[in-house]
């Protein structure tokens, strides 16, 4: 049977509990346990999917085609989980799932209410994601004390009563302030949000404190005596320099004790010596490269998480530091875009910002820069290659120019045919297949590859030839020869633009092919070898 982990958050958000309980699953499995985490998110949406990232962050794209919540995306970089459409519930789908069985009939003239219908629907879609791991972590999005989480964390109090003792447990997330004028931590806020937890039945077992810095004896023993749990239990979570180092923290203030303990489970030591390494590359690197991201997102970090995260594994590839460069593509500035070791256009949506994007990719064409086109990013290479390259000076995508003259990047006949905007894109993961001799067949080093999507457009097959003749490769095509995945230039060190999110598959220990080579492109360009 497998035991859960319920991660609860207090005080505020923004605390890093993705982080957190990608973190526990990292040191459940250096301990040789299977596991898979889920994330709960209260609101009402039925996917992030239709959500500006402005609002949430990135939306991250599972394997099978799921958009969900940027947490997932901390999980699988974090751990071995493999997440899909079962891993993220909102409550829009939650109350989707029961109002249609409403409409069915299936509740046999019941009353329908949040209690027990809606707490029995999301017990069933935590139970679903278990199949055959040790442990589960569920990550209980929102903060306690919100009324939309209500009803998630009435379900979870339920489901450990029902799963008996020593099957579940509760870890408790929360913030500790540092008060300058006081020159203290303080413990009240955690005290509060503690009460609140157990005013609606949950006891936590362990409390993890975000605070700026590392918390002193007292201050543990202090929050412990409030808050009904060991002085052992409560962890100190000070900020750190990599994220990847929160596994080794935790391991350090006994964490993986604690769950061994209260699951009941088999203590092994848990082995870390991957989490270390890690952590001294990123350390240790003494040079770096400086990478520009050019978006429309910028001022939100969180809106490109995993392309920041796939950028620093490109660096642990080549051991050196990437400083990204985050840059509005409203108003680009080329003489900063010459400084640049890499330029970067990610995937995106609407017009804003295309021009900037543009003039970018036409600098790093042109002055050889190495230059990395996702999704978006590569749609706008082909724009602009077809521009200033082809002349075909009116040349678009038919997203910003319906009417076009050259529709370089288009709808394919079924996209055509959609009317709804949720979860109606190529979503998901795709077969490639790679050109001999090309850079991306070199970079793979196989033929075959499977990368995930998350667009409507796509290259125009009827611009194929003239783009060809002109010195455009297009080395990575669907397995039926229909659809371009991977463009690149031929006379460039290095200009690859591609219809999919390579960043969604990267790994700190497995530094996905693309960004790697990409890095050490840069590095080449600034010298370093
Ligand atoms: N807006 C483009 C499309 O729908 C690109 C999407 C993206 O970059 N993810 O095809």
């Amino acid at each position: 049977m497998s035991k859960f982990i319920f991660v609860t958050g207090g005080v505020l958000s923004s605390l890093g509990k993705g982080v957190t309980s990608a973190s526990i699953g990292a040191i459940l499995e250096g301990m040789g346990y299977r596991i898979t985490l889920q994330k709960l998110d209260p609101y009402l949406n039925v996917d992030p999917g239709t959500m500006s990232p402005y609002q949430h962050g990135e939306v991250f794209v599972t394997e099978d085609g799921a958009e969900t919540d940027l947490d997932l995306g901390h999980y699988e970089r974090f751990t071995e989980a493999v997440m899909t459409k079962d891993n993220n519930i909102t409550a829009g789908k939650v109350y989707f799932n029961v109002i249609a069985r409403e409409r069915k009939g299936d509740y046999l003239g019941a009353t329908v209410q949040v209690i027990p219908h809606i707490t029995e629907e999301i017990k069933e879609l935590i139970r679903k994601v278990k199949e055959d791991k040790d442990v589960v972590i569920v990550e209980v999005g929102g903060t306690v004390g919100d009324i939309e989480s209500l009803p998630f964390l009435e379900a979870v109090r339920q489901l450990s009563l029902e799963l008996g003792r020593g099957n579940s447990m509760f870890i408790h997330v929360t913030y500790v302030p540092y008060i300058k004028t006081a020159g203290e931590l303080k413990t009240k806020p955690t005290q509060h949000s503690v009460k609140e937890l157990r005013a609606i039945g949950i006891q936590p077992d362990a409390i993890i404190c975000r605070a700026d810095r590392p918390l002193p004896r007292g201050i543990k023993a202090k929050i412990a005596l409030f808050s009904n749990v060991e002085e052992s239990c409560v962890i100190s979570a000070p900020d750190l320099d990599y994220i990847y180092d929160l596994p080794n923290k935790f391991k350090e203030e006994g964490l993986d004790r604690i769950i061994a303990d209260k699951l009941n489970l088999e203590y092994r030591n848990s082995n870390l010596g991957r989490w270390k390494k890690i952590v001294n590359i990123l350390k240790n690197a003494d040079q770096s490269v400086k990478v520009g991201v050019i978006g429309k997102y910028t001022e939100l970090r969180d809106a490109y998480k995993s392309i920041s995260e796939a950028l620093i594994h490109g660096g642990i590839a080549n051991n050196l530091k990437v400083e990204i460069i985050w840059k509005s593509s409203e108003g680009v500035d080329i003489s900063e875009i010459r400084e640049l070791d890499a330029i970067l256009i990610p995937g995106g949506f609407g017009e804003r910002g295309i021009k900037g994007k543009m003039e970018a990719l036409r600098v790093g064409r042109e002055e050889e820069i190495p230059t990395f086109g996702i999704c978006l990013g590569m749609q706008m290479m082909a724009v602009e290659f077809a521009r200033n390259v082809i002349g075909l000076k009116e040349a678009n995508s038919t997203e910003f120019d319906p009417h076009t003259p050259y529709p370089v990047i288009d709808l394919m006949e079924d996209q055509k045919k959609v009317s709804n905007l949720g979860g109606t894109m190529r979503l998901g993961a795709y077969p490639c297949v790679l050109k001999e001799g090309t850079k991306a067949r070199k970079i793979y080093g196989k033929s075959l590859i499977h990368e995930r999507h998350r667009h409507r457009y796509e290259f125009n097959n009827s611009f194929r030839e003239v783009f060809e003749s002109n010195g455009i490769v297009f080395s990575g095509l669907s397995p039926d020869g229909k659809l371009v995945e991977i463009m690149e230039l031929d006379n460039h060190p290095w200009y690859i633009g591609c219809q999919f999110h390579p960043e969604f598959k990267s790994k700190p220990f497995a530094p996905h092919p693309l960004f790697a080579s990409f890095i050490k492109a840069a590095a080449l360009r600034k010298g370093i070898s």
